[in-house]
């Protein structure tokens, strides 16, 4: 089966129109609602695509009805998004709001698994003050380099499963600056996976670190 009649098959029976797909998909929109499933674990209700993790909702106009579906269905049926005001999205906002959407979904993920791997070091490292790292992760949504360096360590040595990629670094203030001034080249090598491209810049821009010395 095609992809169009798949979807036919599963959008027709919930819309008012009956025959055409195209005219039903008129009738949907994206509602805002999403969710996250943790794992890859279900299907696209609209074209039964495989393994999807992210479902966002769409809604019948007329019937009520709604599915959860993958984001590029609705750019690939160019199903409209509303605004909070509930007032349709035209082609571009709608794919605008849906990665914005998408971006959000990415990083609250993001952000539980720091905190889930912050709350396992705390059992295992009672030395550790979570409550100064979860307070400053809420605060700022980011990490100083010391922290992270501090962080990276105790996780390693209390062998804590984390992704180094789940931390921000903050290098706004002054003080953030000089830390990284302070460390050594090998100490910066360990923070290279938790910074941003413009941040890595910054670093060979200031000659704290070059990429080409990475290998030895
Ligand atoms: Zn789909």
């Amino acid at each position: 089966m095609s992809w169009a009649s798949r979807a036919a098959a599963n959008i027709l029976p919930l819309s008012r129109e009956k025959n055409d797909l195209a005219v039903a998909l008129h009738e949907w929109r994206y509602t805002g609602d999403y969710n996250d499933l943790e794992a890859p674990i279900e299907t696209c209700k609209l074209c039964d695509h495989l393994d999807i993790r992210y479902q966002f909702e769409i809604q019948n106009l007329h019937t009520a009805e709604t599915l959860l579906v993958g984001s590029e269905c609705i750019n690939r049926f160019n199903i409209a998004a509303t605004d909070e005001e509930g007032r349709t999205l035209d082609a571009d906002g709608t794919r605008r709001k849906l990665a914005k959407d998408r971006r959000k979904l990415v990083d609250d993920a993001r952000r539980r698994r720091l905190v889930k791997a912050l709350v396992a070091l705390a059992h295992v490292d009672k030395e550790f003050p979570i409550h100064s790292f979860i307070d400053y992760l809420h605060k700022r949504d980011a990490f100083t380099p010391r922290q992270v360096t501090t962080l990276l360590w105790r996780f390693d040595t209390s062998g804590i499963d984390h992704n180094p990629r789940d931390f921000k670094i903050t290098i706004k203030r002054g003080r953030e600056k000089a830390q990284l001034e302070e460390m050594s080249d090998w100490q910066l090598k360990r923070l290279l996976p938790c910074l941003s491209p413009s941040q890595r810049a910054y670093l060979e821009r200031e000659g704290l670190y070059l990429a080409s010395h990475s290998s030895t």
